[in-house]
């Protein structure tokens, strides 16, 4: 691919970055007649969407506008306008209209039925080219052309391109093997814009104790975690969860990271604690103690929790209760019974560190969203330039939050591009 500077190549609308936002963003402008070219760097289209979900691409969730905007915080809001040209209903409509049918197996994330990114990423690709949009791979955009405060063009890695509208979709900072180099902020930082502090989310979190290193790879599905600090209830999730090398991972975990992250910065490390079986109060574990001694006092201890725990978590339990592996129900004394009951219930870790960019799913931060017009997505500062996906200052938990932002700005942004 060639692309002549000063001759032929006027476009009404340049889309920098084919994620998901970036193709929503070319489909929208294209389907409203502007002549519109996407720039990849990478070699390919949607990597970072093909690693999406584990290969199978969470790309949405079944809850309503309101509570969906309001799992992003205090700037949930702003997304309100994309939502409503684009919300979970409406892309699962225009998925399925062109050959990509979803389902919510769980009844809250939603899949494409196929169970596989590529489908997703190949009707978008595929639309793209239908749509008469030049699709360049291998291709970066290195700085914006501004005149009088509008956008006069783009240089890119090969040659300048003429056109008086830019859709800066290049996500953020995590993962930058599948593209997030955080390029995009660059560029907008260049025009006038201002980046808040960016931070990994979405990350797996380091403790300071190191038994957890000893049952990496055991999972928990359901588990309660939140932050142990006053004035911090709401940071509490439910969710699976993984022990790993260096601490705790996995859906829960990750969520919570969204809190503890900040936290980290101020306090240094952060408190946090586990309910191993929320389902399970108090009253009914002391129950299920009563009738261990009762009916099977000749039993050891870690045979009968073993049948509610994974039996490695379950020795582990009782090493950090102090006792032997080898104790009979019979024998479970009182204390005992409370210390055991106590980690079951609250198991406590100390976050001291958390997974950098390498390893985070979203980045938190990006471009102020105060500069950025949310009817429209276009820049306060510089006519001509819009924003969508993760490069905005928005991150979501686990769950197709972030994919479905992804989704409904591009879309919003690449509509108001083409007027
Ligand atoms: C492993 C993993 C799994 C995830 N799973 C899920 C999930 O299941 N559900 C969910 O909702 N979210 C998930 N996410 C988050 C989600 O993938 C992102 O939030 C989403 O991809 C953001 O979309 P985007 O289009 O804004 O950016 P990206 O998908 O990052 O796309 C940006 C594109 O721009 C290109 N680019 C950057 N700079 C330039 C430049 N200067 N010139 C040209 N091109 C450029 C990049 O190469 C990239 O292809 C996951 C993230 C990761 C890392």
């Amino acid at each position: 691919m060639q692309i002549h500077p000063s001759s032929s190549h006027f476009f009404d609308v340049i889309i920098v970055g084919a994620g998901p936002a970036g193709m929503m963003a070319a489909i929208s402008s294209a389907l409203r007649g502007a002549q519109v070219a996407i720039l990849e760097q990478l070699d390919h289209p949607g990597v970072k969407l093909l690693a999406t979900g584990g290969g199978r691409c969470n790309i949405t969730n079944t809850l309503d506008d309101e509570e969906f905007m309001s799992r992003f915080g205090k700037n949930g809001r702003f997304m309100q306008p994309a939502l409503s040209k684009m919300n979970s209903p409406r892309l699962r409509a225009f998925l399925a209209e062109h050959g990509v049918p979803t389902a919510a197996p769980d009844g809250f994330h939603v899949y494409p039925a196929s169970n596989t990114s590529a489908s997703v990423l190949h009707a978008l690709w595929k639309l793209c080219a239908e749509r008469n949009v030049k699709r360049w791979v291998g291709t970066e955009a290195k700085a914006l052309t501004t005149r009088n405060e509008s956008v006069a063009g783009l240089e890119t890695s090969s040659g300048a391109i003429a056109t008086r509208n830019v859709v800066l979709a290049t996500g953020g900072k995590s993962y930058p093997d599948l593209g997030a180099t955080g390029s995009g902020y660059n560029l907008a930082a260049h025009a006038g814009h201002t980046v808040t502090t960016l931070l990994p989310v979405l990350v797996p979190l380091v403790t300071r104790e190191t038994w957890p290193r000893e049952l990496s790879g055991v999972s928990l599905r359901h588990v309660h975690a939140w932050i142990d600090l006053p004035r911090r209830q709401k940071c509490s999730y439910i969710g699976d969860m993984l022990f790993t090398q260096t601490g705790v991972s996995g859906p829960a975990i990750l969520d919570l990271s969204r809190d503890v992250i900040p936290l980290l910065k101020t306090h240094g490390d952060v408190p946090i604690r586990l309910d191993l079986q929320p389902e399970t109060t108090a009253e009914q574990w002391n129950a299920r103690f009563d009738e261990w001694q009762s009916a099977h006092g000749r039993k050891k201890v870690v045979t009968l929790l073993d049948q509610h725990l994974p039996s490695s978590l379950a020795g582990m339990i009782l090493r950090l209760a102090g006792l032997a592996e080898n104790v009979p129900a019979a024998w479970f004394s009182r204390r005992q019974r409370d210390a055991v009951l106590g980690l079951v219930t609250r198991l406590p870790l100390t976050v001291e560190g958390a997974g950098g960019f390498d390893n985070a799913m979203v980045t938190r931060g990006g471009i102020r969203l105060n500069e950025v017009e949310p009817k429209t997505l276009q820049s306060r500062k510089i006519r001509g330039l819009y924003f969508a996906g993760e490069i905005l200052d928005l991150d979501g938990p686990c769950g197709g939050y972030n994919l479905q932002w992804a989704f409904s700005s591009g879309w919003l942004a690449g509509v108001n591009a083409a007027k």
